[in-house]
């Protein structure tokens, strides 16, 4: 146990003269309580009071306090080098060396300096670069069954209801192009699970795990089997070169940083699981579409399908996409509208498309090498279609 010895002596100096004075100095939380020879109390503030110390056990400590405005200081000097410490423990920190201080200073400017330069910079790269490494590395490694249980999620938040089985008629056709397509990777480990959501919107989405969703909507543009094939297709590559689920896990990610840089602990969570639930999730990169086209197209030459069909289908998807714009355009009478349109409303910005990746399709689908054979020679296509409705609870 330490004794504490909150009094001290010292020699007292005023400034004006060499005289000597015997002070009595006692340590509060806030200053120095002086008593000087037979004078009434005085106080020192720390705030001004410099301190003049060797940093040596036996040296005495000396502080100055300015008189005025002019160079002038009163002086203390206390032998008992245990002052400096008690000082600390009733008011630590309140008692630094001068020079130390003005050190100080000048390093936490320093520090500050630096900060404000390379803070921004180091989060964006965190942000651009970081934070995508990471998460696609965990994205390669996230087990196929979660991957499932995510897709379910984001489903049920994003349709708030669940999604019907597509009817008998409706579900054969998607076996049988979807059995044709995945015919060619007999060693990819999802479990597909294609789903026809009633609605009018021209749109498909690939869900994390195997869950496919493509709109009524949708297939009743397609004029073939093999246009719907190459959505379908499209839409495998997303699935089984992980880009949904890189895309949710980025945007978890995202969120849940920005919470804690925020420091709402309580809306890390709430964020985190409304993260999940947006569409814009699922909005992929430039290189990720041009990927999935690129699988994709692969996959129905090898099936055998009419490449044709493949292009066709995204064409009709660019028109369409300028069409609806157009349409509301003049609606609203806002020539700009285009540029306020959310991105998940625009199916060819969650695929974003334009003339260079119809033409890119085109080139791929001369790599055909074989004659393809007519998807589903006896079904007259237009049986598939379907009145857009509302999904039935
Ligand atoms: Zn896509």
């Amino acid at each position: 146990m330490q004794t504490r010895i909150y009094e001290f002596e010292a020699a007292y100096f005023d400034g004006k003269s060499a005289v000597r004075h015997v002070a009595k100095i006692r340590l509060t939380p806030h200053g120095l309580i002086l008593t000087i020879a037979q004078h009434s109390e005085r106080t020192w503030p720390y705030a001004s009071i410099r301190l003049n110390h060797s940093g040596g056990a036996r040296d005495p400590v000396r502080l100055e306090r300015p008189l005025g405005s002019g160079s002038a200081v009163e002086t203390l000097v206390i032998e008992d080098a245990r002052f400096l410490e008690q000082a600390h423990d009733i008011a630590p920190g309140a008692l630094v060396p001068f020079l130390h201080r003005a050190r100080n200073k000048v390093l936490s400017r320093f520090l500050l300096l630096m900060a404000l330069l390379f803070i921004p910079p180091f989060l964006y790269v965190v942000w651009t670069v970081g934070i995508p490494a990471m998460t696609d590395s965990v994205a390669e490694n996230v087990p196929v069954a979660w991957e499932e249980k995510l897709g379910e999620t984001v489903l049920k938040t994003m349709i708030h209801s669940s999604l019907p089985e597509p009817d008998p008629e409706m579900k054969q056709v998607l076996d049988e192009i979807s059995g044709q397509l995945l015919h060619t990777f007999p060693n990819q480990p999802y479990t597909f699970k294609i789903y026809v959501h009633p609605g009018k919107m021209v749109n498909a989405m690939a869900l994390p795990g195997g869950t496919i969703v493509v709109f009524q909507g949708l297939i009743n543009i397609t004029a073939t089997p093999e246009e719907l094939a190459g959505v379908l297709a499209h839409e495998f590559q997303h699935v089984l070169l992980r880009h949904s689920t890189r895309g949710i896990i980025r945007q978890l990610a995202t969120s849940a940083l920005l919470a804690i840089l925020v420091g709402d602990s309580n809306g890390v969570m709430n964020s985190v699981l409304g993260a999940a639930g947006q569409l814009e999730s699922l909005h992929f990169s430039r290189s990720m579409e041009t990927e999935a086209d690129q699988g994709g197209m692969k996959m129905i030459l090898a099936a055998g399908i009419d490449p044709a069909g493949m292009v066709r289908i995204f064409e009709k998807l660019q028109k369409e996409e300028r069409r609806l714009l157009a349409d509301l355009a003049n609606a609203t009478g806002d020539a700009e509208l285009e540029k306020k349109i959310p991105e998940w409303m625009k199916y060819l910005s969650t695929h974003p498309a334009g003339e260079d990746r119809v033409a890119l399709l085109q080139e791929l689908s001369r790599a055909s090498t074989r004659e393809p054979q007519p998807l589903l020679p006896k079904l007259d296509w237009q049986s598939m279609y379907r009145e857009p409705g509302k999904i039935k609870n």
